[in-house]
C-alpha cells in the first residue's frame, strides 16, 4: 500500500496536469477530502481555493534530487492532509498552546542570544502561537556520547537527550524544542542527525553544529560570528529552517514529497540550504488547521524579520504572494 502511494505521489508529480479540472492532480490527491467535496473540487469554499490551490508558479513541484539526496535514499510516500488528520497528531489545545525553546549545552557553549532572540521571534510568527525561551540546561557527561570517526566531532545521543527532557516539559507546553551547538546522532549506526523528535511529539532537539562554518575544525563547535561565512544571516536562516521543520514534525507533519517545501527531508547541508523557508499548500493547510492562523497576516509578519536579515528574495516572494491574494479578494 505504501509503495502504491509513493508511485501515485511520484506519478502525480511527473504527469502532465489533469485537464478535467483546474486543480492540479497533486493537490487533488494530497489536499482535498473527496468525501466532503465530491465534485472534483469545484464545490470547495472560495477561501480554501484562494489560499491552498495557488497557480502553478507559486510553488515548485518536488524535484527528484541527486543521488545522495533524501528522496533518493529514503523511500517515503508522503502524507496527504487526510492521512495527517487521521494520524491523531496532537494539536495546540486548552492550556497546552505554548512552544518552548530550551538551549542545551553539553561540551560546548550555549546558543548565543543574538541567534536565539531572532529565531524565537520567527517561530512565534511561523506558528502563530506563543513561544517562550527556557533557561539553558547544562549537561555534564551524563548523556551517552562519542567522537564521530568521520567528522572528528563530539556527539551526543539525541534519543537519550529526549528522555532527559521529558520531565522538563511545562504544563502549558504544546512542545519543547531543544537547541544546541553540539553535534547529534540518533543511533550508533547513523553518522549524524540534524534533529530528532520523540514519538509523543512533545519533545524535540536540533543542532546548529553542522551549520557553522568551523564545524569539524575542533571537536566541539565554536560560534565565531566574524569568521562565519555569510555572517549571522546564514546561521539565522539555517536555524529557522531547522527549527520550524523539526517543530513541524511535532505537529505530526511528515516529510513532504509533493512540493519543494520546508518539510522536505534533508540528507546533507546543501540540501537543507536548498529547502525553501516556506510551506507548500499541503503542509501550510496542515499547520493552519492546527494553529488556526490568518495566512495573510502571518505572511505579513514574516516580512520585517526576513528583511532585517537581508533576505530580499524571500521577502519579495511574500510581498508578491500577498499582492496576488489581495487581488483574489477583489474578484
Ligand atoms: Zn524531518
Ligand atoms: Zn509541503
Amino acid at each position: 500500500m505504501a509503495k502504491r502511494s509513493l508511485e501515485q505521489a511520484i506519478g502525480i508529480i511527473t504527469e502532465s496536469e489533469e485537464t478535467r479540472s483546474s486543480i492540479p492532480r497533486v493537490l487533488r490527491y494530497a489536499l482535498i477530502n473527496t468525501e466532503s467535496y465530491p465534485n472534483k473540487g469545484k464545490d470547495l469554499p472560495d477561501d480554501f481555493v484562494k489560499y491552498f490551490i495557488p497557480e502553478s508558479e507559486w510553488f515548485e513541484k518536488k524535484k527528484r534530487g541527486k543521488k545522495n539526496d533524501w528522496m533518493q535514499c529514503q523511500k517515503e510516500s508522503g502524507q496527504t492532509f487526510i492521512q495527517w488528520q487521521r494520524s491523531g497528531s496532537s494539536l495546540p489545545f486548552g492550556r497546552r498552546t505554548t512552544i518552548y525553546l530550551i538551549p542545551l549545552a553539553f561540551n560546548e557553549d550555549s546558543i548565543p542570544k543574538e541567534i536565539l532572540d531572532p529565531i524565537k521571534a520567527f517561530a512565534a510568527v511561523f506558528f502563530q502561537i506563543p513561544v517562550k525561551v527556557m533557561r539553558t540546561k547544562k549537561f555534564n557527561k551524563e548523556v551517552p556520547n562519542r567522537i564521530n570517526e568521520n567528522s572528528n566531532t563530539y556527539q551526543v545521543d539525541a534519543g537519550k537527550v529526549l528522555e532527559i527532557m521529558k520531565p522538563l516539559v511545562p504544563s502549558d507546553a504544546f512542545c519543547v524544542a531543544g537547541i544546541t551547538m553540539c553535534d547529534l546522532y540518533p543511533t550508533e549506526s547513523w553518522n549524524f542527525v540534524f534533529g530528532l523528535a520523540n514519538l509523543a511529539g512533545n519533545c524535540g532537539i536540533y543542532s546548529l553544529a553542522r551549520y557553522l562554518s568551523n564545524f569539524g575544525k575542533t571537536q566541539t563547535t565554536v560560534y565565531e560570528p566574524t569568521s562565519e561565512e555569510g555572517g549571522i544571516s546564514t546561521i539565522f536562516k539555517r536555524a529557522c529552517k531547522t527549527m520550524c521543520h523539526e517543530i513541524g514534525h511535532m505537529f505530526g507533519l511528515k516529510h513532504c514529497v509533493f512540493y519543494e517545501c520546508l518539510m522536505n527531508g534533508s540528507n546533507h547541508l546543501e540540501e537543507s540550504d536548498g529547502r525553501p523557508l516556506f510551506l507548500c499548500p499541503v503542509c501550510l493547510r496542515k499547520l493552519q488547521y492546527s494553529c488556526k492562523f490568518d495566512i495573510e497576516e502571518r505572511y505579513r509578519q514574516m516580512i520585517p524579520i526576513l528583511e532585517d536579515f537581508g533576505f530580499k528574495d524571500d521577502s519579495k516572494w511574500l510581498k508578491t504572494r500577498l499582492a496576488r491574494l489581495e487581488t483574489l479578494k477583489k474578484d
